[in-house]
């Protein structure tokens, strides 16, 4: 893209970045699309982006109750990998991976995407073994995943104490795997799809859907009636309640998951660390914030704030391995709604109701695969099929019973 080349970099910074364009246009709604999108989240942004440039759809409407990105996909800890057991997980998030690893020159956007590793560590013997079957499966399915030693582990981050009360055992790594900046990846998509012709529309909150002979005709705003050919909800946590809009219920739970970061300091910690038994993960970011996660409240909530409990158990967590970040002070602390499906994987794809497509499902773990869902999403949208990789994600499964139980994958327990 031109307007973004770096002779322009330098020309605006003589100007002090005063003269950039907008990143995407402010458009009013227009009476009619052929693809409404709902949610500006990180999935809906994707998918409008890829129905846009390789499905040849061009009257699309995002619409955004609030700002874009201001959802779950700018609340994440921004982990993405690959590292699923069961094969169908595997075969979508690799591809996910993919194409993260080329996100920054696909949309033009430097996303910051570091591939500093994801770690798993195991803290008995037991654990220890069930991880090593776990890697070993994961391998076989074509995906980069080793197991580690104490020593390996001491070398990659050497401030973790190994000698906790829970001691560390060794892990297992996926090299490949890495964080990214969530608020680019939102941006990145978003200046994209607007450009290709996409109306963004924010503080548009859809608060109904019109429905005719199992169809949907048009989303109720309120910014006015849109009328639509084909209607996606990516809403995240609020699925449920915009599927029963058209009187569908779906198999999804509402739960918040908090996050927390300290100040920021100098680059020190290089990896991304899990541990499932002291129930915490970690990560430094690029603004040198120790980025803190742990477990989901364990209440179904729409209330998207930080609470004491969650700050105490995960700073806890915390010291427990990295005694050296006992200083540090905690600066901000927030939480996301997510989209939890009782087998904790995603569904994706087409509803009983003919034009009504979702993609929810994400629950905590559907940053990294937003690149995956918008590109399959888009494909499903445009040729009134599953893709290819998103037909064990279908919503039928919970009536056939071939569920794919990822309860064990995010490494720590929600
Ligand atoms: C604290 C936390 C940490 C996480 N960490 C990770 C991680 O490390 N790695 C990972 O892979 N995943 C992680 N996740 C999960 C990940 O963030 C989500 O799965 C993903 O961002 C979901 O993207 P989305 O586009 O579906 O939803 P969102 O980004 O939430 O977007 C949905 C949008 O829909 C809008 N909306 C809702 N209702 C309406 C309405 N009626 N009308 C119009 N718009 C509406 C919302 O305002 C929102 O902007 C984490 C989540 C949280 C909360």
């Amino acid at each position: 893209m031109k307007d973004y080349s770096g002779f322009k970099l330098i020309r605006n910074a003589l100007s002090g970045h005063r003269n950039w364009p907008r990143m995407w246009r402010d458009p009013e709604p227009k009476k009619h699309y052929d693809v409404v999108i709902i949610g500006a989240g990180g999935h809906g942004l994707a998918t409008a982006y890829y129905l846009a440039k390789y499905q040849g759809v061009k009257n699309i409407a995002v619409l955004e109750k609030g700002y874009l990105g201001g959802g779950n996909t700018g609340r994440n800890t921004q982990v993405s990998r690959s590292n699923y057991f069961y094969p169908e997980s595997g075969a979508f998030y690799e591809h996910s991976l993919k194409l993260f690893e080329d996100l920054a020159q696909e949309i033009n956007f430097n996303v910051m995407f570091s591939q500093r590793g994801v770690l798993a560590i195991c803290n008995s013997h037991h654990e220890m073994e069930i991880y090593r079957r776990w890697a070993n499966a994961i391998a076989m399915n074509g995906t980069d995943s080793e197991i580690l030693t104490r020593e390996d582990i001491k070398k990659r981050a050497p401030y973790v104490n190994l000698d906790c009360r829970f001691p560390i055992w060794g892990g297992f790594i996926q090299k490949r795997g890495g964080i990214s900046r969530h608020d680019a990846v939102a941006w990145g998509y978003a200046r994209q799809a607007s450009a290709a012709g996409v109306d963004i529309i924010q503080q548009c909150e859809v608060s109904g859907l019109q429905t005719s002979d199992s169809r949907i005709t048009a989303v109720e705003t309120n910014r006015g009636t849109i009328s639509a050919d084909k209607v996606a909800l990516c809403v995240a946590g609020h699925s449920s309640q915009l599927a029963a809009m058209a009187g569908l219920r779906l198999p999804i739970t509402s739960i918040a998951l908090q996050a927390m970061v300290t100040e920021p300091v100098r680059p020190i910690f290089h990896t991304c660390l899990v541990s499932a038994h002291i129930h915490v993960y970690v990560s430094q970011s690029d603004r040198g914030e120790i980025v803190i996660g742990g477990g989901a409240d364990l209440y179904n909530s729409f209330a998207q704030r930080g609470s004491l409990p969650i700050q105490h158990e995960n700073i806890s967590a915390l010291l427990e391995l990295l005694p050296i970040f006992s200083r540090l002070r905690l600066m901000r602390q927030w939480a996301g709604i997510c989209d939890m499906a009782y087998d904790v994987s995603p569904i994706v794809g087409k509803t009983e109701i003919e034009n009504l497509y979702i993609s929810t499902g994400w629950g905590t773990g559907g940053y990294k695969a937003i690149p995956a869902g918008g590109d399959t999403l888009a494909w499903t949208i445009a040729h009134d099929q599953p893709h290819e990789l998103l037909k064990p994600f279908q919503l039928d499964r919970f009536e056939s019973g071939c569920l794919i139980d990822e309860g064990a994958a995010s490494g720590v327990a929600h």
